[in-house]
């Protein structure tokens, strides 16, 4: 499968969206010598992690926690540059709060001292459990972030050898992370609060292997983040980046074909241009790119492959400007005084809306007082929903009502009558804004089955310069795996097509 470009330089690139993957494969390629050219069709770059601004208030549209910030200055490093070029980061602390219930939170602290103390508190003893279990959390997350993620996943001959076969053992690949947490703590609210992070992987903690309590290690031991101004302040820098390195960025362009005469594409076609290309690289939704962008005769996967696929959740989300201080409201809010059991059933094995759903309020003014107006509450709610569920106006106002009787509740106070603004998104919007497969909202679960060489490829195996990028394929979904995503798939292309 190689590609001969006639101009014997592979030189322009067309990547295909301009989220945090499609930005960090531009800007790796760009910096090798690359001719790049994004094609984004709106009209800001960021992909899930866009904003808007109204009435005074900015709001980030997706991601809101910033966690892994090695990986981002690992990414920035390659440039010889450092996040704090770009924007101003503030840790939190407390990291995050829990609310089980009225007048029942849990502040998580920054500081370890200060957690394992909370531990103790919760279940006496615990805490020596605690360092245990970050201990192994740590050497997960160094074999798992140096070795692991940086495998373009071709084959499964990547993690044969004995150092990565070794460890597959201590890494707990084979058990799940919630059996993991159970053996070690026996005290349910400290049971959910290690079990949350892997939520963020878009699959239950049943379902998700103990390798990933590295994402505890990452909560606990890394820390939680706040770039001041916002998540966008990270898009906002990588863009800079992008373009001084020389990338071209065209908004507006949405991409209706990928045109590949003899297996191979010679160019891009979106709703008023054409764009020659020696290499394209999909950094939208895998699904759409493959199944509508592409001839039927050149997708590797068929839509039996994508109905079968582990998708991570959808969300209902609502973006809210709120005329008072809400008291007790904490940056990140997690509304656990459910049972998460009967909501991941209504997620994964029977889906439809939540009968009594968890929920997630970030209220990025409470450390940052320039996204909303002075003395009013910029808050966005988050409930996480099955992909592909109907939704309608009149579903969106009933869980409106649900959660805001709840948050109310649990706040002790009058919230919806203050709120000036409003705004929610949900399947329809992940649908028409982004092109998601079944509405959702981040990429694929990364279950065991759908782990490292079990996702989609990045290698296309029917068109020879085609690549994809982003979080259905590896290393899967959030923020840093989709920026490592894009500097892996710009690996394998200047080993295939060297300048
Ligand atoms: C509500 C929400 C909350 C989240 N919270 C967090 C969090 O707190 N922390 C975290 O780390 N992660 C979080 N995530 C996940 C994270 O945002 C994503 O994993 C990441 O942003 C995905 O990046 P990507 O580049 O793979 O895809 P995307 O951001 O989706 O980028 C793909 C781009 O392709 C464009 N596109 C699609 N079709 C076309 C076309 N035909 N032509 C041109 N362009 C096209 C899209 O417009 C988009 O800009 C969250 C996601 C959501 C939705």
């Amino acid at each position: 499968m190689t590609y001969k470009p006639t101009n014997a330089l592979a030189k322009k690139v067309v990547v295909i969206g301009s989220g945090f993957a499609g930005l960090a494969a531009a800007t790796s390629l760009a910096d090798k010598g690359y001719e790049v050219t994004i094609l984004e069709k709106n009209s800001i770059p960021g992909g899930r992690a866009r904003k808007f601004e109204a009435d005074g208030f900015m709001f980030d549209m997706g991601p809101s926690w910033y966690w892994m910030p090695d990986v981002f200055e690992q990414y920035f490093a390659r440039f010889g540059k450092k996040p704090s070029d770009y924007y101003e980061l503030i840790r939190l602390d407390p990291s995050y709060a829990v609310v089980f219930g009225e007048n029942d939170t849990m502040e998580v602290p920054a500081k370890l001292d200060d957690l394992y103390a909370m531990f103790d508190r919760y279940e006496p003893g615990s805490s020596q459990n605690l360092k245990k279990f970050l201990e192994e959390a740590e050497y997960k997350y160094e074999v798992g972030m140096n070795e692991f993620v940086h495998k373009p996943g071709h084959s499964i001959m990547e993690f044969a050898d004995l150092r990565v076969l070794k460890s597959l053992f201590r890494l707990q690949m084979f058990s799940s992370l919630s059996n993991h947490v159970e053996d070690l703590f026996q005290h349910q609210q400290l049971r959910e609060l290690l079990k949350f992070p892997v939520l963020f992987l878009g699959a239950t903690p049943e379902n998700t292997p103990a390798m990933y309590s590295l994402m505890n290690y990452a909560d606990i031991a890394l820390g939680t983040w706040y770039p001041k101004g916002g998540m966008h302040k990270i898009v906002e820098g990588m863009v800079k980046l992008a373009e001084e390195k020389g990338v071209r960025i065209l908004l507006n362009q949405e991409v209706k074909q990928i045109y590949v005469p003899n297996g191979h594409a010679t160019k891009v076609i979106t709703q008023n241009a054409e764009y020659a290309a020696d290499i394209v690289v999909g950094g939208a939704d895998y699904h759409h790119v493959e199944q509508n962008l592409l001839a039927a005769d050149k997708r590797r996967y068929t839509e039996k492959y994508w109905d079968k696929r582990v998708m991570a959740p959808s969300s209902l989300l609502f973006y809210l400007g709120i005329k008072k201080k809400v008291d007790g409201l904490h940056h990140h809010n997690l509304f656990f005084d459910r049972d998460f059991t009967q909501h991941a059933h209504e997620i994964y094995e029977d889906p439809q809306w939540p009968s009594d759903p968890l929920f997630y309020v970030c209220a990025p003014s409470v450390t940052d007082q320039s996204v909303a107006p002075e003395g009013y509450e910029n808050v966005f709610v988050l409930v996480p929903l099955a992909p592909d569920l109907e939704d309608t106006d009149e579903l969106r106002e009933q869980y409106f009502d649900m959660v805001m009787d709840r948050f109310e509740k649990l706040m002790g106070q009058s919230i919806r009558e203050h709120i000036v603004y409003k705004r929610s998104f949900a399947h329809r919007d992940f649908k028409e804004d982004y092109h998601a497969y079944k509405g959702n909202a981040y990429g694929l679960a990364n279950t065991l089955l759908q782990t490292a060489f079990l996702k989609p490829k990045l290698r296309s195996n029917k068109v020879s310069n085609l690549y994809y990028t982003g979080q259905l394929t590896t290393p899967g979904p959030g923020v840093p795996p989709s920026l490592i995503s894009g500097q892996v798939v710009a690996a394998e292309i200047q080993k295939q097509f060297a300048l």
